[in-house]
């Protein structure tokens, strides 16, 4: 089976729309897997919601779903992700806030080789893995081969050379394929609604089970229709342009 794998959609349907266009057509996948922080930032978080939901899939919570729905101190956040926290707790559905408030981490996915977390291993909602220390670190806070995060928003690979060997990072560019083999991995797809490696086109992943081979994608989307609607909503400034650098 063909899997795509999603993370910090973060309200942008615009992008989401793009993805699942791109996954559906060119790489007929069945399923999806997300990794959290479906709301937050962004204009359409039920729209984004009930896209996901109409699709056979499997969702972990992130920091943003946790801070809307009351589960970590909205203080946590910066002014910015604030605004747009307080604006998503104000419309967002009663079904799609009940179905975030069910979500739960780590998923592992038909006692397969996948851990799945927003965060990381450690941390599930919220630590940043940005370099191999606190790589090395999270190897021995899950079980499977392989661990799915995303949170960082920025496409990351994480090699264990050896069980509790070297770490070494790469950070995969649109089609370069990983291997999944014997080393364990840490592994983030990059995000769908709000790219932060200085690149806008929204960022996938895609896992192909049969060859065991995860290969990462990036979509061109219309960007600027997601910022007249955070123009219209009058969302902070810096949130809008951000959009449009990919940081
Ligand atoms: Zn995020």
């Amino acid at each position: 089976m063909r899997i795509g794998i999603v993370s910090d959609i973060h309200a942008n349907l615009a992008a989401f729309e793009v993805v699942i266009g791109a996954l559906r057509r060119v790489s007929a996948t069945e399923r999806l897997w997300c990794i959290g922080d479906m709301v937050g930032y962004g204009p359409q978080p039920n729209e984004c919601l009930d896209l996901l939901r109409s699709f056979d899939h499997v969702c972990v919570p992130g920091n943003h779903d946790y801070g809307l729905l009351g589960k970590t101190d909205i203080e946590n956040f910066n002014a910015d992700a604030r605004v747009a926290l307080e604006w998503t707790e104000s419309v967002i559905r009663p079904d799609n806030r009940a179905y975030l408030d069910a979500l739960d981490q780590p998923w592992v996915p038909d006692n397969g080789p996948f851990s799945i977390v927003h965060a990381s291993p450690r941390d599930p909602i919220w630590e940043y893995v940005v370099n191999v220390e606190e790589a090395r670190e999270c190897f021995s806070y899950f079980e499977t081969p392989y661990c799915l995060i995303g949170h960082t928003h920025v496409p990351s690979v994480f090699r264990q050379v050896k069980q509790g060997g070297e770490v070494k990072l790469a950070q995969p560019s649109a089609g370069e394929q990983l291997r999944l083999g014997d080393d364990r991995l840490l592994i983030n797809p990059g995000s769908v609604g709000q790219p932060r490696d200085g690149n806008p086109q929204a960022a996938y992943a895609v896992l192909d089970q049969e060859l065991g081979i995860i290969e990462f994608q990036r979509a061109d989307y219309p960007i600027a229709e997601t910022q007249a609607l955070m123009r219209d909503l009058r969302f902070p400034k810096r949130l809008i342009t951000r959009l449009e650098y990919g940081f």
